[in-house]
């Protein structure tokens, strides 16, 4: 397969204002009072359960809270959904081939913040955890959780940079201390009895 130069652009570009997409949608829709349902699935539910401490994780049987932590299935199709236009829009005022990258920056960046944001509050020692760069990640965000404006990029914190809403992430809860490791043992323990 070859990319063009073009759509490795579009996908550079997009994946940057992504961050700043994301900035704007947790600042005013899901944290402020404009449209009921994102403020309530986010602001109220979401940060209701998942606190900051112990609370940020997942705690065993609580199995039916994990749909607090994921986007509803049709959000994806509305937030992509309504960059096409948009994407169309700047590929014929430019005369460059940026749908295609463009749209792939947006997709991934999307399945990132849904992959990341649900290792951050249901860890189960997966290898990602492991990594520096998701520690800071995770850390970034458990202060979101503290602090609900502040932190508000999961995936890159860009914006959170540009607009000043970046505090120091340095409260990342040692991983023995984690209900969620509690949580995969006690899954485990019963297949290993015979
Ligand atoms: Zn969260
Ligand atoms: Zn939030």
């Amino acid at each position: 397969m070859i990319f063009h130069a073009t759509e490795i652009s579009g996908f550079i570009a997009l994946f940057l204002y992504a961050s700043f997409f994301e900035w704007v949608l947790h600042r005013f829709l899901m944290h402020q009072l404009v449209w009921s349902y994102p403020f309530k699935s986010h602001a109220l539910v979401h940060h209701g359960i998942f606190r900051s401490g112990p609370t940020y994780f997942l705690s065993q049987g609580e199995d039916l809270k994990l749909g607090k932590i994921r986007f509803a299935w049709w959000n994806a199709p509305l937030i992509l959904g309504l960059h096409i236009p948009l994407l169309l829009w700047i590929q014929r005022l430019l005369h460059m081939n940026i749908f295609f990258g463009g749209m792939a920056a947006l997709g991934l960046y999307y399945f990132f913040y849904e992959y990341l944001h649900f290792c951050m509050h249901v860890p189960k020692e997966r290898w990602i955890e492991k990594t520096a760069w998701f520690s800071w990640l995770d850390s970034h965000h458990h202060m979101h959780h503290k602090r609900h404006f502040n932190n508000l990029n999961v995936v890159l914190p860009l914006a959170d940079l540009v607009f000043g809403t970046l505090i120091p992430a340095r409260d990342r809860l040692a991983v023995p201390e984690r209900p969620g490791k509690a949580l995969t043992l006690a899954r485990a323990l019963p297949q290993a009895r015979p």
